[in-house]
């Protein structure tokens, strides 16, 4: 195999450079990352104290400019100018990569509109590291990010996704974690599972892997449970396709009416299938009728 050329040997060429710094362990950082920031002109960052906390730690000394959600047209702004001046610019979030629910798409798409260029630094991420230590045999995921605050729209925005075919990545916030994981085990098939990742790469980090319906159960029995910062990972639904879930639900209807009155098997079957109860005592009764 070719020699890749390494690029510390090169200075860097005027771009905004998207950096992705830890997500809480402050080892998490390439050498790349540390090789940039160290010979960028300006770090555009959310917060200038937190920043300032990661660079002192690798000696870095650099300006900082404050790029958050509430000013990130104008900030994005002076960075083109800078760029203009043929100045290079670093741009990073409080944590993990920027613009992955964190501000910086803005800013990338103004930038590229303006004709610079955007040089990406892979790194950290909490929903990747997360399902990198989930052990999910899922083909696919969707990364969702932090459902809606409201009640409502976090169960209609569950409810929409209950048949997407792929495990469900989700962000949230240790004051919300409760009422989240509450609804995911109301709206989604109970016989899923769920990954509950918190405080990863921190010192209290502890990854969970539990049935959905039993989640809540284990987030309450211990207060330690629901601080920090999670990461959700819902995995994919157990079965891909109706027809192959019209099987499952007439295989076990069938088994559960062999040896039960109808009430308790629809009512088995129910827990089992997560298919609607109506449907299945109807489907039930036809069962029974054909026997007879
Ligand atoms: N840009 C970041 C990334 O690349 O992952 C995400 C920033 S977002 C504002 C913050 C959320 O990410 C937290 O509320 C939590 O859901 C998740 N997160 C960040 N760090 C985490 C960690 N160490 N452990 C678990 N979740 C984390």
């Amino acid at each position: 195999m070719a020699p890749v050329a390494s690029s510390s040997s090169l200075p860097l060429a005027p771009a905004l450079y998207v950096v992705a710094t830890p997500i809480g362990n402050l080892g998490d950082i390439t050498l790349r990352a540390l090789e940039t920031l160290r010979s960028v002109d300006l770090v555009a960052c959310e917060d200038t104290r937190h920043a300032k906390h990661l660079l002192d730690h690798h000696g870095l000394r650099v300006p900082t400019l404050a790029l958050h959600q509430h000013n990130e047209n104008e900030a994005a702004e002076k960075l083109i100018r800078l760029l203009g001046e043929g100045k290079r610019v670093a741009l990073i979030s409080d944590a993990g990569t920027p613009g992955v629910s964190d501000p910086g798409a803005r800013t990338v798409a103004a930038v590229r509109a303006a004709g610079f260029c955007v040089v990406p630094l892979p790194g950290a991420n909490a929903a990747i590291t997360a399902l990198s230590a989930a052990g999910l045999m899922d083909d696919r995921f969707l990364f969702v990010g932090f459902l809606p605050a409201k009640v409502g729209a976090r169960k209609t925005a569950i409810t929409a996704l209950a048949a997407v075919d792929a495990a469900l990545v989700f962000y949230e916030a240790p004051h919300r974690v409760l009422e989240t994981v509450r609804d995911l085990a109301e709206l989604l098939q109970p016989q899923r599972e769920i990954i509950i990742a918190r405080e990863l790469t921190k010192l209290f980090e502890q990854i969970e892997r539990l049935p959905l319906a039993q989640a809540l159960a284990w987030l309450e029995a211990d207060t330690n449970h629901q601080r920090g910062e999670f990461v959700l990972i819902v995995s994919a639904p157990p079965l891909r396709n109706g027809s192959e879930l019209e099987a499952e639900t007439e295989r076990v209807l069938t088994a559960l009416l062999a040896e039960l009155p109808v009430k308790q098997a629809v009512k088995l079957a129910t827990e089992i299938t997560g298919q609607p109860k109506n449907a299945l005592y109807a489907r039930a009764l036809a069962l029974k009728s054909d026997n007879l």
